[in-house]
């Protein structure tokens, strides 16, 4: 109480699978609205929040090449879908009384802003929420790679994975009972080890410009304002070299 939030500006990563209906695919309205109720929570803090959305709740270029489709194709079918996440989002951030600006990287004036930098950030200043969309432009990337890159180029101070598990794990907890959770980990670890977080080079790009993640639930209503609030939610990944584990 009376403290300030322990960011100012931050950028939040949520797969498409965070505003995913039945089976994981499409959208669900309801849970696209609470999704923008946790934004919301942290805004109103007076934090300046940016989105990068993904898309795999429509298409996984990954997936469409290996049933046969040119990957560069899929991956722009894969991007295009990331736009319809977006679009959604700002819907049910704007519907909670957040302006928003949907900047897409992919030009398509008429649904979405070309991604200018200079203009997101002014944006940013202007207390508008913005969501990144249509990836980073280019196929045989990933959002988590956009994600790297769009904290870093407007200045972000931490990207915040939202997924829906509770961090990062020593191993599969499901197939190891003895697999732990991390509370803090180097970038070194994450690469070294493939931990399940990000893509490696999601990951080098945070790694050479120092931009930590923390990985954390996004499902569990709260949680972004608790761990904003500096609660020890999720996993920190950071070029620290502590390797810290969930002692409970
Ligand atoms: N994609 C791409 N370049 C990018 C970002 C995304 O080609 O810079 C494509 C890629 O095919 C990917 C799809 O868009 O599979 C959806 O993005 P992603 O898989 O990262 O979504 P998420 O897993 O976060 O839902």
């Amino acid at each position: 109480m009376g403290t300030s939030p322990r960011f100012k500006r931050i950028l939040i990563k949520i797969s498409g699978e965070a505003l995913a209906g039945e089976g994981e695919l499409g959208i669900d309205t309801n849970k696209t609205f609470s999704l923008a109720g946790q934004i919301k929570e942290v805004h109103d803090l007076g934090l300046e929040v940016a989105v990068v959305v993904g898309g795999g709740n429509m298409i996984r270029g990954e997936t469409l090449a290996k049933s046969g489709m040119d990957r560069a194709t899929a991956d722009y079918m894969g991007m295009l879908g990331t736009i319809m996440n977006g679009l959604a989002l700002q819907d049910a951030c704007e519907k909670q009384g957040m302006f928003t600006r949907v900047l897409s990287a992919i030009e398509m004036k008429s649904v979405a802003e070309p991604y200018i930098r200079r203009r997101a950030v002014r944006h940013l200043e202007k207390n508008r929420v913005i969501i990144f969309a249509g990836g980073t432009g280019n196929p045989y990337f990933t959002t988590d790679t956009t994600a790297s890159l769009r904290a870093v180029e407007v200045g972000c101070e931490v990207i915040l994975k939202a997924t829906k598990v509770d961090g990062v794990y020593t191993a599969d907890p499901k197939k190891d009972p003895s697999a732990k959770r991390y509370l803090q980990v180097s970038f070194m670890e994450s690469i070294k080890h493939r931990l399940k977080v990000m893509d490696s080079t999601a990951l080098s790009l945070c790694m050479d410009n120092n931009m930590p993640i923390i990985v954390f639930d996004i499902f569990k209503a709260g949680n972004l304002r608790k761990l904003i609030d500096g609660e020890p939610i999720g996993t920190l990944i950071s070029n620290s070299e502590e390797v810290i584990l969930d002692g409970r």
